[in-house]
């Protein structure tokens, strides 16, 4: 459910399920209308604290102390980084970032009891199986094997009625999870993983197999870029109009967007595609792309075949590390990585703006979707029982965001900010953490 009708369907949820825990919740409703517009008050949270905690700065310290605690009883030394890297002193913000998702993904979800987390972590790791067949078989092998040109010469239809008499060849866990048992005993199947050779080489490289498996990650692989046609339109043959082939066009309705954006199954993909360039500090999604040598021309960024610098994202959001922590299926520790730099990530990500992608390490061939991987993160957390609270609490708590985990007290600053677009609205929060006056730019315009 979107926009308006989807943020009162969510009040709503959150009045029904504030009931079954006893909290004091609402005035009684006679129509749907009160019941949106009513706030729920209280909520039984664990560790002593209510729900109105979470919403002013005494309760955010409490819930801050109780985090600190947690962190030292799981693990002293990480909790000893933790508290130098608050403190300004450590180096390797990556590094921590990364050691510390697992905890905030667990701390965090047990605040909101939010056990569907946990199952959401369960099953990433059961699709994980499909996307190390898809790199370590489909890519590696099967369509080194055979190329497209003998896949074009296969009938995928017989190939699957034989691959039937050992699993389900439609179910790409299946066969996933069928290929890799081949696999771990390659002497005794040689038959088995060349009929599966045959089979994926066809399903990746001939038309009507990429037709059959449509969206299926078992038999994505990436495609070179070819910078003059990135829209892969065909002409109609008449007026001299072009179109999208069959199987890609939308109808648009409205002012809505006209795609569902990434599936959760696309964006473990995309996350796992992503070579997580941050562990050698090349992360030009983030930073930009630099040219190869620096001293010759001038320029800071290298630029495009189309002649635009590739600046990366102007929020120098923290996207490699993102990726690395979604691939491990750590939604909320995710969307707390993102929140450092972007807390008002509903407003952004994807079909907004592209300039990570187009500063992708991966200038030769697709890019990573990252706004589609940011986008699915946010959806993932809000579809939670608890979710929007969950989204709400990080824009004033935020125990990955080392310098401001906890918003700070009114300064007593009037600041007038024109504008309500991206740049407006995300100014006016910073504005808000922040006690002390506070420079502000914005990168993207340099
Ligand atoms: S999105 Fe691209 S540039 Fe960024 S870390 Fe991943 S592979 Fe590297």
């Amino acid at each position: 459910m979107k926009g308006r009708a989807g943020l009162f369907w969510r009040v709503g949820k959150i009045h029904r399920k504030a009931a079954r825990f006893s909290a004091i919740t609402t005035l009684h409703l006679s129509n749907k209308v009160k019941e949106m517009t009513t706030p729920v008050t209280t909520l039984n949270l664990p560790f002593g604290l209510t729900f109105a905690d979470l919403y002013h700065r005494e309760g955010l310290l409490k819930l801050d102390q109780v985090f600190l605690e947690f962190l030292q009883i799981r693990n002293k030394d990480l909790s000893g980084q933790y508290t130098r890297a608050r403190q300004g002193e450590s180096s390797g913000e990556s590094a921590l970032l990364l050691s510390l998702s697992p905890l905030v993904n667990q701390f965090i979800g047990a605040l909101f009891e939010e056990e569907a987390a946990s199952s959401l972590r369960q099953e990433h790791q059961k699709f994980a199986i499909i996307l190390e067949v898809n790199r370590q078989f489909v890519q590696r092998v099967a369509i080194k094997q055979y190329p497209a040109s003998i896949a074009a010469s296969f009938e995928g239809a017989s190939l699957r009625q034989v691959l039937e008499a050992y699993t389900n060849p439609d179910d790409e866990q299946a066969l996933a999870e069928q290929i890799l048992t081949w696999l771990a005993a390659s002497e005794n199947y040689q038959s088995e993983l060349d009929l599966a050779s045959r089979y994926t080489a066809w399903a990746v490289q001939t038309e009507e197999g990429q037709r059959y498996h449509r969206g299926q990650s078992l038999y994505a692989v990436p495609h070179k870029l070819d910078s003059d046609h990135l829209i892969p339109v065909e002409p109609t043959g008449s007026h001299g109009a072009w179109q999208l082939p069959e199987g890609h066009r939308r109808l648009r309705d409205g002012f809505s967007l006209t795609d569902e954006g990434l599936s959760r199954e696309s964006t473990l993909h995309q996350a796992h595609y992503c070579i997580w360039c941050h562990h050698q500090g090349k992360d030009s999604c983030s930073k930009g792309l630099k040219p190869k040598k620096p001293e010759e021309g001038g320029e800071r960024f290298q630029k495009n075949s189309f002649g635009a610098p590739l600046v990366g994202c102007p929020l120098e959001q923290k996207i490699s590390e993102m990726n690395e922590v979604k691939s491990q299926g750590l939604s909320l520790a995710a969307l707390s990585i993102i929140m450092i730099d972007n807390p008002m990530v509903p407003a952004t990500g994807h079909r907004i703006c592209n300039d990570c992608m187009k500063a992708c390490i991966y200038q030769k061939q697709d890019p990573v979707n990252i706004p589609g991987v940011e986008t699915q993160i946010l959806k993932e957390v809000l579809s939670l029982p608890w979710g929007v609270e969950i989204y709400s609490l990080l824009t004033r708590w935020n125990p990955l965001n080392f310098q401001r985990p906890v918003l700070l007290p009114d300064s007593g600053y009037k600041v007038l900010v024109v504008g309500t677009g991206p740049a407006g609205f995300t100014l006016a929060h910073h504005r808000r953490g922040f006690a002390q006056p506070y420079e502000w730019r914005i990168r993207g315009r340099r």
